[in-house]
């Protein structure tokens, strides 16, 4: 018997680009193990050899001290016969057969990192393109696998000695780290005016000053442009509102740290965390009431209690927040709603009537990546978009797909996802897909991932809506099968698969707008759901949409469609005296007024008629302002009537949410504050919901509930609705990982594609 072991071990996830190699090294040298490891494109594959006790232990620590940014899927070990290797070593990449390594998401810098960015004596003092093996840039920059520097955009940046040196120092903190430089040899950093003639002096100091001075001034992130004011000028702000378009929807704000953040928000533990997490997202957070409004320009965010806030997440973040001591408006470098501007030449001709500067680097993005917005709720975290730090990091499910499954999304806030085994790779938010450029980046998006990540899609599955130009896309693609799957359905299926529950369940998908496959729109609706199929059991009732799309950007026409002509002297209809008959006409004459059950739009109905909102510039603000303007301490309850006369059938029942409008527009004549009115109005659909909830459990002993659609981004509500469903007993499964609007459909249409492909 030898006294030597030897095992192969192949570790799957994401092992490349986070330190694994060094890792196994570092490991295997401390044990005294002899071999080899290297990536590959299933992920890193080791060859090991030692003493038994040795190798044994190799193979706990090896799960047990993975490095931080690793997430291992899989370990397969194979016991072999010893080949007799001398000493351990990092075999080069093998870039042969299919894909199916995986990609970190881009990581804020680590602390190591910042401890040399502000030390004098180190070599990369102040450099803004400062990384390691545990942070930097990934995703954005990858242009293909295995993961190695020359498939990424520093492949035109050769390294220098000092550089070289670490990389190849299997000590070193930067061994192996494929974005590593210095100012020797690495990116650098230049501040242009908008004509893009260089600026003298140091970039980030002269940054600092203009923006001091109330300056405009583009700064080049991982994922894209963005457009900084200094957060306290209020005529900064409004400048860069005026020359974005954006009339009113809220800016994010990056304070230098949480103590800086501290200052503006209400911070708790869990918000903290989120906050300095490697993903760095955005944070909603409740305004401090005793913030002075000095620190904070009103233009910031005009509606809201929250505030978004965000952490510096790159080098040159940090070196420009201590710059100037205090926070700044960071939002996408963009005009309205087009994409961000991620390339350069692109960049200084969009944002070259905006930005007053530009902070630039020649550091190619090559994948255009908004910031993720999150909000912690109590105890847990609702994705609101998912992209920068967290794409494209795939989401485990509970069952693998039989084959691989392309789900294309919706129309707004769209992403693709990419199903493959337990493996779904959902998108980063790509935006609306009404808009070219973004379309355009969808298409190519789509490629990138294949071709990332190996999966050639046999199953195509898509949204029931003809015209999405996701639904077009998906069509378009030959030689796969489609799936088409209604959108409510998707939803709750997106739920399921984020909760890792097969269903069934009842389901309440509660949002804008979807196509329904009776030739209505749908959007307030109450579902038996499994991942294969589903069932419509109830919907809240339907109002005619007066004037089709134009109800969607004119809530007031909402208010005129529920109420009629029976509530005289409404506030809603003065303010709208010129077109309020003829909408009122329109909608009974049903003219051009499309059937909806939509609870977004009931939502319109309610803050129109408060007067919170007449008109929207940008989607769901009448709701979101409505939510802001509720008095969260109020207990009363509008009641909706839930009616299955007529249905004699055994049809869907059906909420009559005209009920919460009346009751609204009574106490409203009675002077009742509005912000009461639109707690009681929050408290009321929540009510209906677990009421119509609790019927259906008589009617179909189903004991747990997923709450889905857009509408769910509303806290109140959600918080509400969870609170009533689980003092009625039921089990509630809320969005965890994708968002609960159209963000998630993708993963909601590829898990029922997949169900349907397994039964
Ligand atoms: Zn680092
Ligand atoms: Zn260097």
């Amino acid at each position: 018997m030898t006294t030597l072991k030897r095992v192969d071990v192949h570790v799957e996830g994401i092992v490349q680009g986070v330190g694994f190699r060094p890792f196994v090294y570092s490991l295997a040298n401390r044990l005294g193990l002899a071999g080899r490891v290297r990536n590959d494109v299933n992920g890193v594959h080791i060859e090991v050899e030692g003493a038994h006790a040795g190798v044994a232990e190799f193979l706990t620590a090896l799960e047990r001290d993975a490095p931080a940014l690793s997430e291992i899927e899989r370990v397969t070990v194979v016991s072999g016969e010893p080949a007799g290797h001398s000493g351990f070593t990092i075999a080069t990449s093998d870039p042969s057969g299919p894909h199916r390594a995986l990609v970190s998401a881009d990581t804020a810098t680590c602390d190591d990192c910042l401890r040399e960015l502000a030390d004098p004596a180190d070599r990369r003092h102040r450099y803004p393109f400062i990384n390691c093996t545990n942070c930097g840039p990934r995703f954005t920059i990858v242009r293909g696998v295995p993961y190695d520097r020359p498939r990424t955009t520093m492949a035109g940046y050769g390294m220098c000695d000092d550089c070289a040196r670490e990389y190849h120092d299997p000590g070193d903190r930067r061994f192996h780290a494929q974005p590593t430089c210095c100012p020797a040899c690495g990116p650098r950093l230049r501040l242009r005016d908008a004509r893009g003639v260089d600026l003298c002096g140091d970039p980030v100091s002269c940054a600092a000053t203009l923006l001091r001075a109330g300056r405009v001034v583009a700064v080049k992130g991982l994922g894209g442009y963005h457009l900084a004011v200094t957060a306290s000028d209020e005529r900064a702000v409004a400048t860069l509102r005026g020359r974005k378009h954006r009339e009113e929807k809220p800016f994010a704000v990056m304070a230098a740290d949480l103590t800086q953040a501290r200052r503006l928000c209400e911070i708790d533990d869990a918000a903290a965390a989120l906050l300095t997490s490697r993903a760095r997202p955005i944070v909603l957070l409740p305004r401090r009431r005793d913030t002075p409004a000095a620190r904070v320009a009103p233009s910031v965010a005009p509606a809201g209690r929250h505030l978004g806030l965000m952490l510096p997440y790159t080098p040159l973040h940090h070196l420009l927040l201590a710059e100037l001591a205090e926070p700044i408006v960071l939002t996408s470098g963009n005009v309205s709603d087009e994409p961000i501007a991620y390339e350069d030449a692109d960049a200084l001709t969009r944002l070259g009537g905006i930005a007053d500067a530009f902070l630039v680097h020649d550091r190619a993005i090559h994948t255009r990546t908004d910031d993720s917005v999150v909000r912690p709720g109590s105890g847990e975290v609702t994705v609101l978009r998912r992209a920068r730090g967290y794409a494209p990091e795939p989401l485990a499910l509970r069952r693998p797909a039989p084959r691989p499954v392309l789900g294309c999304g919706a129309a707004l806030k769209s992403t693709f996802c990419l199903l493959h085994g337990r493996r779904a790779f959902v998108s980063h938010h790509l935006g609306d897909l009404e808009n070219y450029d973004t379309l355009r980046a969808y298409a190519e998006s789509i490629d990138h991932y294949r071709d990332l990540f190996g999966i050639r899609p046999e199953l195509i599955a898509h949204d029931l809506h003809p015209d999405y130009l996701s639904t077009r896309h998906a069509l378009q693609q030959t030689g796969v099968e489609h799936v088409g799957v209604q959108h409510h359905h998707a939803h709750i299926a997106s739920c399921l698969a984020d909760n890792g529950d097969p269903g069934p369940v009842i389901g309440v998908a509660f949002d804008g707008l979807g196509h329904g496959p009776d030739g209505t729109l749908w959007g307030g609706e109450f579902l038996r759901a499994d991942l294969t199929g589903y069932e419509r059991l109830g919907h809240l009732a339907q109002v005619p949409m007066p004037g089709g799309a134009a109800a969607i950007r004119q809530p007031w026409r909402m208010t005129a469609a529920y109420l009629r002509d029976d509530r005289p002297g409404l506030d809603v209809a003065a303010r709208n005296a010129e077109r309020w008959p003829a909408v009122l006409q329109l909608a009974a004459s049903g003219l051009n007024s499309p059937l909806t059950s939509s609870a977004g739009r009931l939502f319109d109905a309610v803050s129109a008629l408060l007067g919170i909102r007449d008109t929207i510039t940008y989607e769901g603000q009448a709701a979101i302002e409505l939510e802001q303007r509720a008095d969260t301490s109020e207990t009363g309850v509008y009641a909706a009537a839930i009616t299955t006369s007529g249905r004699s059938d055994g049809g869907p029942f059906v909420v009559e949410g005209g009920d919460l409008v009346r009751a609204a527009a009574d106490d409203l004549a009675a002077g009742i504050d509005p912000a009461v009115i639109a707690g009681r109005f929050h408290n009321g659909v929540a009510a209906a919901i677990s009421r119509s909830c609790v019927a259906l459990r008589q009617a179909t002993g189903l004991t747990a509930v997923a709450l889905s659609g857009g509408v769910f981004q509303n806290a109140l509500l959600l918080e509400r609705t969870v609170q009533r469903l689980r003092a009625a007993g039921f089990r509630v499964l809320k969005h965890v990982r994708v968002p609960p609007n159209d963000g998630g459909i993708s993963l909601g249409q590829a898990a029922v594609a997949a169900a349907r492909d397994r039964s």
